[in-house]
């Protein structure tokens, strides 16, 4: 008979997590609701990868200090008081009562752009099929939609280098992103930051679209016909976040809204937890 262990190796991998409403300042508590409500919306509009990707948001008054999620929930486990509380380099702070951590690997990206762009308030990075394929094409985006338009001009690629990323490599992300809100990632996937929770998810919801709509359209084996070059420039420019209206704002009550009505039939613990 094989030995039997004096005690059987348990671990606490239990998602009902202790609300910490009033143990944070109003501001994180915030932070906490939307960007828990913000992976929720990544999981609604399918673009997660099992348990794999982060979104990261800066705590407001606190703009060294980062929420994360925790590494082996998926999206649709994600509440408030699960978030874990990181700084710039990755340490965790606080986290709840549970023996999980953080991938501090993944977060890597993360720190290079919250580092470089203070002014950035969330990142958000997936690795959708449409985002994967459309990051393989040599061409890359194609401005061939009205929703695919907003992005010329104003996205950044970064070559693949590998999946560890090293210090030299965080300054190449940086520089390729430059001051853009969206970066493709060469063979790996998609990357958007903003100057909210709710814009950056906007503009990945946005991103996540357009790459829908060209892998869509190329597998039709059609030829596809663009614009001329100044309706391009023109679509580009209206569609920016400052020219008509801040992007994420309108929409993210009717976001919340449809989250609340999705948690009444739902086995998983609501976002607001
Ligand atoms: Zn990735």
């Amino acid at each position: 008979m094989p030995p039997v262990p004096d005690k059987p190796v348990t671990a606490n991998y239990s998602t009902q997590f202790r609300s910490i409403k009033n143990e944070v300042s109003p501001e994180e508590w915030e932070t906490r609701l939307n960007l828990a409500a913000c992976y929720r919306l990544t999981d609604v509009y399918g673009m997660t990868d099992l348990i794999y990707n982060h979104i990261t948001a800066r705590i407001p008054g606190d703009d060294d200090h980062l929420l994360i999620n925790l590494y082996g929930l998926l999206y649709r486990e994600i509440t408030a008081s699960s978030l874990v509380k990181i700084d710039l380099e990755g340490n965790i702070l606080w986290k709840p009562d549970t023996d999980y951590g953080i991938n501090k690997s993944g977060y890597v990206i993360h720190g290079a752009i919250h580092r470089a762009r203070p002014e950035v308030k969330c990142v958000l990075h997936t690795h959708t099929r449409a985002g994967m394929a459309v990051s393989s094409m040599k061409r890359g985006l194609l401005p061939m939609t009205q929703t695919s338009m907003r992005f010329v001009g104003h996205h950044g690629y970064h070559d693949y280098e590998g999946p560890a990323i090293d210090l030299a490599e965080r300054e190449r992300l940086v520089r390729d992103l430059g001051p853009h809100d969206t970066l493709i990632l060469r063979n790996h996937g998609l990357l958007t930051c903003g100057a909210s929770v709710q814009q950056a998810f906007n503009t990945m919801y946005q991103l996540e679209m357009a790459c829908r709509a060209q892998v869509d359209a190329l597998a039709g084996g059609q030829d596809i016909v663009l614009p001329p070059e100044e309706v391009i420039a023109h679509t580009a420019n209206l569609y920016q976040p400052g020219t008509r209206r801040p992007y994420g704002v309108l929409e993210w009550h009717a976001m919340l809204r449809l989250l609340d009505a999705e948690s009444k039939n739902s086995g998983y613990p609501p976002y607001w937890h």
